[in-house]
């Protein structure tokens, strides 16, 4: 890997050490950073510690961005020639460990994988991230533009991370080229992704003795209505709606709950809606669509139901495949990864919140979304390795206009 270097022929292109890069992840992954919602969750706190030390040790501004009580995005600076910016964005928090069977926390290296909670989402990224930056800081490199590194708390619940790196981004946002939101995208570039809107549904019925039910009416089966109409919006109306790269939106139901005894006919039952959208369609239309069309269903069937107001909305997101982050990424990242292409995905991630005050963003890590949250979670440090590569060559080649 330390041959590889593709930066602009008359400018110096530091190697690439991959111990050093393996070394930095082991690190990230040994020190937990589970998500507070979670259970065992520790919060990002000392992990936020570790990235500010390690700007500092390499004389770069590092600043910490307080977002809530012990909570704190880190945010740091490779100044470059021009004020024009290209963030790099990786979320430090990640999933709980309950269930896991390797040690979460050991950063185990074993066959060229490295395991852990985190070591896939996104630890790989923010590591391939920070590396990239070490190697250009230590030779003195001084890129076109100015590089931001935003290692940022809570994207595995409510964004308030990135939601504070935006506001604060959102006066100067056209000073962005562009950003990369780490991810583990198998190192393409994800220029699309859904977002999601959910909320509940509640249905009522009548109690009763469940040995004469036709005394009461019964919530349950009175919900499988419901259920038939979700799923024929999901399988017969929804499809029409694909998004050439993120596909058709979805919906489906991901909770139930009803019934008191086991002979009581049940008065009420609850079920959670989880609706996915595809960039052009704006999460609370959408809902004020399904809850018009729910309504009506209980009209039609005589059902007594309630929609809540939506507890998620999160945005779909797009970004022009003709914007220079776009462009540049994937030169610098096929150089290492001839495989890689544009396209995108059905998760929700940190860029749409930036896409929304305007930077043009794209998702793009090391690892495979599906090795994520695993019971034995892992990475192939080759990955790491190459997005190290194609990030370093994105910083020097990347052109103020
Ligand atoms: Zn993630």
């Amino acid at each position: 890997m330390s041959s590889l270097g593709k930066g602009d022929s008359e400018q110096m292109v530091p190697d690439i050490n991959r111990n050093r890069v393996a070394e930095i992840l082991q690190q990230l992954v040994r020190i937990p950073s589970i998500n507070p919602a979670f259970p065992g969750g520790t919060g990002e706190a000392e992990l936020g510690r570790y990235v500010e030390e390690f700007l500092l040790r390499l004389n770069l501004p590092a600043e910490r961005q307080v977002v809530a009580e012990g909570r704190f995005n880190v945010l740091g600076t490779l100044p470059g020639r021009s004020q024009r910016k290209l963030l790099l964005e990786a979320h430090m928090d990640t999933v709980q460990t309950i269930g896991m069977t390797i040690p979460p926390f050991d950063g185990t290296i074993e066959g060229g994988k490295l395991y852990g909670r985190g070591a896939c989402d996104t630890k790989a990224s923010l590591a391939a991230m920070l590396a990239a930056i070490e190697v250009l800081a230590l030779a003195g490199i001084r890129p076109e533009v100015t590089i931001e590194l935003a290692a940022v708390v809570d994207e595995e619940t409510t964004y308030i991370g990135v939601s504070a790196l935006a506001e604060r981004i959102k006066p100067d946002a056209a000073e962005y080229i562009g950003a990369v939101v780490g991810e583990p995208t198998g190192l393409d570039i994800i220029s699309a992704h859904k977002g999601c809107c959910r909320f509940y549904v509640d249905v009522n019925g009548i109690a009763c003795h469940s040995s004469n039910p036709a005394l009461g009416i019964n919530a349950i089966d009175q919900t499988s209505k419901v259920l038939s109409f979700v799923n024929e919006l999901h399988e017969r109306r929804y499809p029409q709606r694909a998004h050439p790269l993120t596909g058709p939106p979805t919906v489906c139901v991901t909770g139930i709950q009803g019934g008191v005894a086991p002979n009581t006919v049940p008065a009420h039952c609850r079920i959670t809606v989880d609706r996915r959208t595809v960039p052009g369609e704006e999460p609370l239309i959408v809902y004020e669509e399904m809850k018009r069309e729910l309504e009506e269903l209980a009209g039609a069937e005589g059902l007594e139901l309630t929609v809540s107001e939506p507890f998620v909305i999160d945005y779909a997101m797009e970004t022009d495949q003709k914007e220079p982050i776009v462009r540049y990424l994937l030169t610098a990242t096929q150089t290492y990864e001839p495989q890689a292409i544009i396209r995108g995905a059905a998760y929700c991630s940190d860029a749409s919140k930036l896409v929304r005050v305007a930077v043009p963003s794209v998702v793009f890590g090391p690892g495979h979304i599906s090795e994520a949250h695993t019971q034995d979670e892992w990475i192939e440090l080759i990955q790491v390795e190459q997005a190290v590569c194609a990030l370093r060559d994105l910083i020097l080649n990347v052109k103020t206009i």
